[in-house]
């Protein structure tokens, strides 16, 4: 196995799928699910718009609710993933896609047990059962804390597409973007003062070239260019002083 991450194609670690990058935004997605939550429920009424002046009225009663939300909090089936690379994620609602990586990463993990003489024995996991119920944020928690070992898989990368996906048709929905801010420190690779780090992001990427920055090269960067930046700074303020 090569050690390029399956979706970014940047170098992965030793024995993993997808490098850090990716990871990280695996994580910061099964954080946001949770918090989309009340959004969506929010976005279940269908949005009629203004009431218009004149109108003669509809020929059909609306839809009660609006059906893509619901597809999404649904509880839908539960989706057993033999086939991983099947396309099983269009139309999944929210917990059942969860609750079906979680079991089938649950049916690959070896659980270690001792036996009544004491010896440890390897065995593929019962099932998943999160700790704080069945609801997505639960099993968010529950993936969260089986990622570093979902990375190692060969599926990896269907899980990470599927999970994309899925925050993608929800943001769709609650019309949410992560928050981005941009950064004080110009672009090492085009100097442009376009480096932005995203909510959902590990790195630091530049909007104006293809320069990515880890949060530490960033900082390592900032604290070599900023000092020079400042002296500029100040030269202009007392040259403008002088000609006033
Ligand atoms: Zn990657
Ligand atoms: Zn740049």
């Amino acid at each position: 196995m090569d050690n390029t991450c399956e979706i970014c194609h940047q170098h992965a670690p030793a024995d993993c799928y997808l490098c850090d990058g990716c990871v990280y935004r695996m994580r910061a997605w099964l954080r946001e699910l949770p918090r989309q939550l009340p959004l969506l429920q929010d976005s279940l009424q269908p949005d009629t718009g203004p009431a218009r002046r004149g109108s003669s009225g509809r020929a059909h009663s609306p839809i009660p609710v609006r059906v893509d939300v619901l597809d999404l909090l649904g509880p839908g089936h539960v989706v057993l993933l033999d086939d991983p690379h099947g396309d099983q994620s269009a139309g999944v609602p929210i917990s059942a896609l969860l609750a079906g990586w979680a079991r089938y990463l649950a049916s690959e993990h070896q659980a270690v047990r001792y036996d009544r003489h004491g010896t440890q024995r390897l065995e593929p996991c019962n099932g998943a059962v999160p700790r704080r119920g069945t609801g997505i944020a639960a099993w968010c928690s529950w993936l969260t804390a089986y990622l570093p070992y979902a990375v190692t898989r060969p599926w990896a990368a269907d899980m990470y597409k599927q999970l994309d996906d899925l925050v993608h048709r929800v943001r769709g929905i609650t019309r949410t973007t992560p928050r981005r801010h941009v950064m004080d420190a110009p672009c090492p690779g085009c100097s442009a003062f376009a480096l932005v780090s995203k909510d959902d992001e590990w790195h630091i990427s530049c909007e104006a070239c293809t320069v990515r920055l880890s949060p530490d090269e960033y900082a390592e960067h900032r604290a070599r260019i900023m000092p020079a930046l400042a002296a500029i700074a100040l030269q202009i303020a007392a040259a403008q002083q002088a000609a006033a």
